[in-house]
């Protein structure tokens, strides 16, 4: 049994990772600031779990020795980490500062959740790790995007300064139970609006494509991450290659629903990236995963998690 903190852990995919640990007969503990997630989440898990709620940004508070760190905390819909910019950049950046400390004291093993937004707007089409991206530093996702990539800096320096054991995954698009019907991202926009019969609002022109992945074949990549021996640093990427234009989405979801609503196209957002698909060739080598679970089996459950909350 171990010993593990998990930053995040009343959201999305913090509580699904909680779950498989609990699971796992470890003992964990919970810091999250509740800012997009909800104890809703983590009800199952009560006396399971240590919860504290705190906010990572803030000097993390004495809890004693973890064996290993999940750090998860960060708002990942572009609805919530812009509302307060500035405080999603401190998160990334601050955040993994304080957690790297904790980590390098109590010579723990640390987890960061990273993103395909280090990519950016990509110019090479799929991404593989070695691509550098292409990010705009000053715009509206750049609290983001930039406060990943510096937190990636930071994990990478703490590796090569203090020998801090680190596993860096680039997370692509995920999805599934337990996503905030109000994200804002497009899979729980689309489903939300297809149940409450209204219009499916598409962005842009619909053309812009994600790759989406289902949140218990992310959940099992991150567990094997973590199992890997200390050489592997990372970063690899972990999503779905399979690639859908945002018009295919909506189609599929029309379709599962079985409502008939109309589409109603907004503007697209500044710096929205035109296209989205990850390289898996490292996750494939080094962990033996891929993902299991496609696109209409994963919206199948996430409709019926969403029928129960709309
Ligand atoms: P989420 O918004 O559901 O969960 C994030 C959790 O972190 C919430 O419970 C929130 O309250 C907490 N939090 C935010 N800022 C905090 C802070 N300063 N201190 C303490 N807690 C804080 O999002 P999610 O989809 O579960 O994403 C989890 C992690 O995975 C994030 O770091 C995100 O950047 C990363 N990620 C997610 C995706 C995805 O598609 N879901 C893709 C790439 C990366
Ligand atoms: N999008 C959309 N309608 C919505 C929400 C999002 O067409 O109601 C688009 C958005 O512009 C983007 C894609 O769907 O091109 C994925 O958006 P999301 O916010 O889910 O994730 P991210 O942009 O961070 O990949």
């Amino acid at each position: 049994m171990k010993r593990i903190l998990v930053t995040g852990g009343a959201g999305f995919l913090g509580s699904h990772l909680i779950d498989r640990l609990v699971e796992q007969g470890h003992e964990v503990v919970s810091l999250d600031n509740l800012q997009t997630g909800s104890l809703e989440n983590i009800k199952h898990l009560q006396g399971k779990i240590t919860f504290i709620q705190h906010d990572i940004t803030e000097v993390i508070p004495d809890l004693g020795g973890f064996d290993e760190i999940y750090n998860l905390a960060c708002p990942a819909s572009p609805v919530h980490y812009q509302a307060n910019p500035v405080h999603t950049f401190k998160t990334n950046v601050l955040g993994a500062l304080n957690l790297l400390e904790l980590a390098r004291r109590t010579n723990s093993k640390i987890f960061q959740a990273s993103t395909s937004e280090v990519y950016g707007d990509p110019l090479v089409h799929p991404q593989p790790e070695h691509y550098w991206g292409h990010v705009n530093p000053i715009g509206i996702r750049s609290c983001y995007d930039e406060g990943k990539r510096g937190a990636e800096t930071l994990f990478f320096d703490y590796a090569r300064m203090y020998n801090v054991e680190i596993k860096v995954v680039r997370i692509f698009n995920t999805y599934g139970p337990r996503m905030h019907p109000r994200d804002g991202r497009v899979i729980s926009n689309f489903i939300v609006q297809s149940l409450q019969n209204k219009p499916l609002t598409v962005y842009g022109n619909g053309e812009q494509t994600r790759s989406f992945c289902y949140v218990d074949d992310l959940i099992e990549g991150i567990i094997r991450v973590m199992a890997t021996p200390k050489e592997i640093q990372g970063p690899v990427n972990l999503g779905n290659p399979n690639e859908f234009t945002m018009l295919e989405l909506a189609e599929k979801v029309l379709k599962l629903t079985g409502n008939e609503t109309p589409l109603k196209f907004e503007p697209l957002p500044q710096d929205d990236p035109k296209q989205r698909q990850p390289v898996i060739e490292e996750a494939k080598k080094i962990l033996q995963w891929e993902p299991k679970i496609m696109l209409e089996e994963g919206l199948k459950n996430t409709i019926a998690y969403f029928e129960g909350k709309v």
